[in-house]
């Protein structure tokens, strides 16, 4: 049997009959029942296959579209990584592939065209989920290459679950006149309720801004009426289902897009572009990885900071409680953590505000013990840039920069206490 395939499988006390789809696992085989829901099954229990029908294969190769380049509009090249924005449906076999070639895209989305040249490439075909460290530099070296090659805007299609780890890790990494906008969509195309087109068209329309930096759009709101470009160090996935789940923290959006108007509104200052500058790209895509995000909980015992000392970790980000507080319980994993020279830094879980180690004596203990205060940083931007920092610092100054401001993850400004 074969994908597309309609057959019927007999197992040990049940028959299934269904069409069969892609698995992404060797040992199963998945099924689109006509019920609409898919079951995955296990192969060693499959005692009789029989193919009903044999189905339509997935098609790939479509004619190419051979569009010209409209001189007036930029060049946008879309990465994609995969996740569900990245996605198209097969309607008959039910199978899900990467969309992005610039045909693709512009097949599902034709608004495109009047908004900017598209070129598309699929660097990775993953749910976020399985997003890697060394996924991230690769994605900073297709950032370049494209740059490099013309690109004025670029567009990198996510999965939505881990894209604000990657938007951190872009900021970090990537040194750019070039606007990087990460965009993803919570529910797939092939759902009435589908938010990819519009957060693609409206990414898109952000990449053709002559801004400079790494940000993150998605909806603004569960409607489908604007779309919201978040600061990349500044922005996290505050809703598991929801169309507008990342909000910018301690911040507003850089900018309100209208998906349907194209008109953008800012919000906020905003980096500008040198546009005499625009081929020019730095990379720094080092990265300690020996570094842990902990989450800070009455009763949590030394014994796990331990662990991860012994371990060889180089580098512990706090989640603590409150303005940045950990149990007393937790003091002596602390002090052995710094005698082993492991850089401890602290945020909070509260997500929003800022850590205030001053306040208490909790606090002001902490910091004795060499504990590094990260101010207003979310604790998954602390995580990624304390691996950049020690990838690429000595200790001391790797322990300096923590709680410096370096790609907009520190709001200096405002007072977040009330
Ligand atoms: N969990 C997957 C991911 O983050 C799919 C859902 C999505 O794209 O948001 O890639």
């Amino acid at each position: 049997m074969d994908i597309g395939d309609f057959v019927k499988l007999e197992l040990e006390n049940t028959t299934y009959s269904g069409t069969v789809m892609p698995s992404l696992s060797e040992d199963t085989v998945v099924i689109k029942m006509k019920s609409g829901y898919n079951v995955g099954l296990d192969k060693k229990k499959i005692k009789n296959i029989e193919i009903l029908e044999s189905g339509d294969k997935p098609k790939y190769g479509l004619p190419p579209l051979n569009l010209e380049k409209n001189p007036k509009l930029k060049n946008i090249s879309i990465l994609s990584t995969g996740g569900t924005v990245a996605s198209r449906v097969d309607y008959k076999t039910g199978a899900v592939h990467p969309a992005f070639t610039a045909d693709d895209l512009i097949r599902a989305v034709p608004e495109l065209m009047d908004v900017a040249n598209i070129k598309g490439k699929v660097i990775l075909n993953i749910l976020s989920e399985n997003m890697l460290p060394k996924y991230w530099a690769m994605t900073a070296e297709a950032i370049k290459e494209e740059i490099e090659n013309g690109a004025e805007g670029i567009v990198i299609a996510h999965g939505t679950d881990t894209m604000h780890y990657t938007a951190s890790a872009l900021s970090f990494m990537v040194n750019s006149e070039v606007p990087i906008i990460l965009v993803g969509a919570q529910r797939s195309s092939d759902r009435p309720s589908s938010d990819a087109a519009l957060n693609i068209i409206s990414a898109v329309k952000a990449a053709t801004e002559p801004i400079k930096g790494v940000y993150v759009l998605m909806h603004g709101e569960t409607g489908d009426t604007v779309c919201h470009l978040h600061e990349g160090t500044k922005v996290r996935k505050l809703h598991s289902s929801r169309r507008d789940a990342f909000k910018s923290v301690n911040e507003t959006p850089i900018a309100e897009i209208n998906p349907f108007t194209k008109k953008v509104t800012y919000l906020r200052d905003v980096k500008s572009q040198d546009k005499s500058k625009i081929k020019e790209i730095v990379l720094n895509t080092n990265l300690e990885e020996k570094v842990a995000l902990i989450k800070v909980y009455p009763g949590i015992d030394s014994e796990i900071l331990k662990f991860y000392v012994d371990k060889g970790y180089k580098g512990i980000i706090l989640e603590g409680t409150g303005l940045g507080h950990t149990p007393e319980t937790f003091f002596e994993g602390i002090d052995y953590a710094n005698e082993n020279n492991v850089l401890v830094a602290m945020t909070t879980q509260t997500i929003n505000g800022r850590v205030n180690m001053n306040v208490y004596s909790n606090g002001r203990e902490l910091q004795a013990k060499g504990v590094i205060p990260c101010e207003d940083m979310l604790s998954e931007v602390a995580f990624v840039k304390l691996m950049h920092l020690l990838g690429n610092y000595e200790f001391k100054e790797a322990k300096e920069l923590m709680s410096k401001n370096i790609a907009g993850e520190i709001n200096e400004s405002i007072n977040l206490e009330c």
